[in-house]
């Protein structure tokens, strides 16, 4: 992949280009990439054929600063892939996905549902969501799970992939979130430690924030970021605990640690050192295959260096000690009193579009809009308030993906599932378990563009729009909202996900007004219902983004008379 400009794309060439909302009609307008969470910011212009366009570097993005990945310059292609669905499909009697119209298929959804909730309960149905989805879907698909639907058993698919991140953010900071700072602070690191993480193939725009600085990248695979390294740590796969234990040890023996900073700012040094103190260079060399050299150097640049950040990514995350991998990492940078320093900083490079936002407004399984925990009284009254129920209609916590995955089918588990912005049957772990346990559901229903693995084993499929079809907000990984605009008509045949969820409540006999299929509305409640979360959005407003302004949450709503956030 490559992180190039194109020829003859001058830097900022923005004529054209329009933030306004509901820019169909507009020539071109200002948007994200849909894929990863770095979000770069994009110029999107019609072409002339049916359902085209063209993609170009957002030069005014400093995120990206006018580069793109090969990812972001094909995304337009999906758009029209030949397989995009068009209709939606109801199964047969005989088997067969037949198409049909949207009454024929929403109504045999809510009759579904309705049967199914009568026999077995309400969390006899399930809702799957993702990390893609704006936060304006995300926040209404877990509105519409707990009040249409009365179930606890949401979840999303975000739990494969940062979860054990966040619990040692959680633990750590109280807060799980990617990165607490911009992108370009970066950029005046003089060292900065990736660990587990592959940006030069996986986000290469992130390279040109990290040009100054020198690396040490923690990774078994000589990747094209590890090449770039100063220094190069090559742990046996599945050691990366082991290594980051022995980087602590190295650090306090060597006398690096940080003690006006951890007396002051920290707790629980004595507990971190302890795990850390077993863990002697020798033996983290035996088991990792890291030179003692190697590690000795690598805490010597990040103590002499006056600015520096230690990061983790997914190699860090993703084992059975994920979490107590990436909590060593933090309590590394604790130690050397990073966090909270001007120009130095931990931070988690986070990973799907809306990897960051997506997780903060209700679709996960334990929590409520604004990163507020379902089992918090004063939180279930807020949100309830919000929404205008009582609060003991909101259900409690549900289970989380994997053993809500595992539970389908079961005696006790949901009969019924609803997937949005997910293809958990190639992207779940045990995805051939997954894809057993959904064959044995009484109802399967996906929203999607394209007949996906999922999609195909669903009882009803629902084709929705993609990304330069609609409006909403994606939250990048530095916590920053932006707007996804519209540039192009959707396909006939294609709804929202919104407009899904709306026309699926009000058959389930909720009220209409509940489900706004308006993504500004619905960014407007969420911004309420957030409101004193730790993800407050409530000071984010359509207006602000379209204005230009650059948010990052926390953002509360300031009264009246007072400067906005
Ligand atoms: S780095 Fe991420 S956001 Fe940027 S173009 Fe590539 S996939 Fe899209």
């Amino acid at each position: 992949m490559s992180d190039r400009t194109p020829p003859g794309d001058t830097a900022g060439d923005g004529a054209g280009a329009t933030g306004a909302i509901g820019a169909t009609g507009a020539a071109t307008v200002r948007t994200h990439c849909p894929y990863c969470a770095l979000q770069c910011g994009t110029l999107l212009s019609r072409e002339d054929r049916p359902g085209g366009a063209e993609v170009r570097p957002d030069p005014d993005f400093p995120v990206n600063g006018g580069g793109l990945c090969q990812k972001g310059w094909t995304a337009p292609a999906l758009l029209t892939t030949p397989d995009r669905i068009r209709t939606p499909m109801v199964r047969d009697s005989g088997g067969t996905l037949r198409p049909t119209d949207w009454d024929t298929a929403l109504d045999t959804v809510a009759a579904g549902l309705a049967r199914i909730r009568a026999e077995h309960g309400a969390d006899a149905v399930g809702v799957f969501g993702g990390g893609g989805l704006t936060n304006e879907k995300a926040y209404l698909l877990g509105k519409f799970a707990r009040l249409a639907l009365g179930t606890s058993q949401i979840d999303y698919n975000g739990r494969f992939c940062m979860s054990s991140a966040a619990a040692a953010g959680n633990a750590a900071f109280g807060l799980d979130r990617g990165l607490p700072f911009p992108v370009t602070d970066l950029g005046a690191a003089e060292v900065v430690l990736l660990a587990g993480a592959n940006p030069g193939e996986t986000m290469p725009p992130l390279m040109r924030h990290l040009g100054a600085a020198r690396l040490i990248v923690i990774d078994p695979r000589r990747t094209p970021t590890a090449a770039r390294a100063a220094l190069h740590l090559q742990p046996r796969p599945g050691t990366d605990l082991a290594l980051a234990l022995g980087l602590m040890h190295v650090l306090v023996v060597e006398g690096h640690t940080d003690r006006t900073y951890v007396d002051q700012r920290t707790r629980g040094f004595d507990a971190a050192w302890k795990r850390a103190a077993s863990w002697w260079p020798e033996r983290v060399e035996k088991v990792t295959g890291v030179p003692v050299s190697d590690m000795r150097e690598a805490v010597r640049m990040l103590a002499d260096a006056r600015r520096a950040y230690v990061l983790t990514g997914r190699g860090a995350e993703q084992h059975s000690k994920g979490t107590d991998t990436v909590a060593a990492f933090i309590n590394l940078a604790l130690a050397l009193g990073l966090p909270g320093r001007e120009g130095s900083g931990y931070g988690c490079l986070t990973g799907q579009g809306n990897g960051q936002g997506g997780r903060e407004h209700g679709q996960k399984a334990d929590q409520l809009p604004g990163y507020r925990m379902i089992t918090d009284p004063a939180a279930r009254a807020h949100v309830a308030g919000v929404w205008g129920v009582d609060p003991e209609a909101i259900p409690g916590p549900g289970r989380s993906a994997y053993e809500l995955l595992s539970a389908l089918g079961t005696d006790t588990g949901p009969r019924a599932l609803l997937v949005f912005g997910a293809n958990p049957v190639v992207s779940a772990p045990r995805a051939d378990r997954v894809a057993a346990r959904m064959a044995s559901l009484d109802l399967l229903v996906v929203a999607d563009f394209v007949p996906s693995e999922t999609a195909r084993l669903a009882d009803v499929v629902l084709p929705v729009t993609q990304w330069a079809e609609e409006e909403g907000t994606m939250t990048n990984l530095e916590g920053r909202v932006l707007r996804r605009r519209r540039l192009l008509d959707p396909p006939p045949g294609a709804r929202s996900d919104l407009a899904v969820l709306h026309a699926l409540a009000t058959r389930l006999g909720d009220l209409p007004e509940r489900y706004p299929v308006e993504p500004r509305a619905v960014f407007e409640e969420l911004g309420r219902a957030s409101r004193g979360g730790g993800a407050d959005y409530s000071g984010i407003s359509y207006d602000r983004l379209d204005a230009g302004e650059a948010l990052h949450w926390p953002c509360p709503r300031t009264p009246e008379g007072e400067a906005a956030h």
